[in-house]
C-alpha cells in the first residue's frame, strides 16, 4: 500500500488540477478526510502529513479517536445519521455537523452545546435526488428548515450537504450537483454565515468540484479500501 503521506499529496494535487480545470479560485475547495472504520493511528499519519478536518459517522468511534488524538488540533465534522439520544456528546465533541435534517435534533444540538465552546457549524444534508432510501431534507423544504436553523442561538448554519443518487450517467450526476449548487447560492444569498457546499466523495469528486463544491468528503481515495465494513454503531 502507498504511503498515507504520499496518498494525501497526491489527492491535494488532484484536487487543485480539478480546481484549475474549472478555474475556480485556489484554496476555495477543503479536503474533508472521512475516517469512519480506520484507527487512531491512520489518523495521526494523515495529521502529521498537514491534515486537519476529519469526517465522522459513528459517534462512539470518534469518540475513541478523539482522545487518542486529543494533542493534536483537529477539527471533527460528524457525517453520518444522528439519533435523539447521541445529540449531547455531538454537541460536546465536535466542530461541525454536516447531517442535519430535523429541527428537532438541531433544536437538542443547540441547547446542549456548551457555552463556553464556539457555536456549531451545522449543515443542511439535502436529499437532492428525493431518493426514498436516503436520509436528508427533501429540496422544497430546505429554505424553511434553513429559517428555523438560524434562531438557534448556539448554531450557525454554514451550507449544505448532499450525496447524488447513485449513477453511471455523468449527466445525471451533474445534474445534481447542479440543483445543489442553485440552492446553495439562493442560501447564500440569504444568510451571511452561509458559505459551506459539502458535494463530492472519492468517485465524484472532480465533477462536484467543476460543480461548485466548497468541500469533498473522501475516504477511500485518501485511507484505502474500508474492510471489512462497519459492523456496529
Ligand atoms: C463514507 C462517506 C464519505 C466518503 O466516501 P468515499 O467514497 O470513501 O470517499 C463521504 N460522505 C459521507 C456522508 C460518508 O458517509
Amino acid at each position: 500500500m502507498t504511503e498515507i503521506k504520499t496518498q494525501l499529496h497526491s489527492l491535494l494535487d488532484a484536487i487543485k488540477n480539478a480546481m484549475n480545470n474549472a478555474q475556480r479560485q485556489q484554496q476555495s475547495v477543503q479536503l474533508l478526510a472521512v475516517s469512519k472504520t480506520w484507527p487512531a493511528e491512520r489518523l495521526r499519519k494523515v495529521a502529521d502529513a498537514g491534515q486537519r478536518c476529519f469526517g465522522e459517522n459513528y459517534l462512539q468511534e470518534a469518540l475513541t479517536k478523539m482522545s487518542a488524538l486529543a494533542d493534536l488540533d483537529l477539527e471533527w465534522h460528524f457525517i453520518g445519521p444522528i439519533q435523539s439520544n447521541k445529540t449531547r456528546d455531538i454537541a460536546a465533541h465536535f466542530d461541525w455537523v454536516q447531517s442535519i435534517d430535523r429541527v428537532k435534533i438541531a433544536r437538542r444540538l443547540s441547547e446542549q452545546r456548551p457555552t463556553q465552546l464556539a457555536p456549531l457549524n451545522i449543515c443542511i444534508q439535502v436529499n437532492i435526488d428525493n431518493e426514498a432510501s436516503k436520509s436528508g431534507v427533501k429540496l422544497d423544504d430546505v429554505l424553511d428548515l434553513a429559517k428555523q436553523l438560524s434562531q438557534f442561538k448556539n448554531l450557525q448554519l454554514r451550507g449544505l450537504m448532499i450525496i447524488p443518487q447513485k449513477t453511471d450517467n455523468p449527466q445525471l450526476q451533474r445534474h445534481s450537483f447542479q440543483k445543489a449548487q442553485q440552492l446553495f447560492s439562493q442560501l447564500a444569498a440569504l444568510y451571511s454565515s452561509v458559505d459551506t457546499l459539502s458535494m463530492g466523495m472519492s468517485n465524484d469528486m472532480e465533477l462536484a468540484i467543476a460543480e461548485g463544491s466548497t468541500m469533498v468528503r473522501i475516504g477511500t481515495a485518501l485511507f484505502g479500501q474500508r474492510n471489512p465494513p462497519h459492523a456496529s454503531k
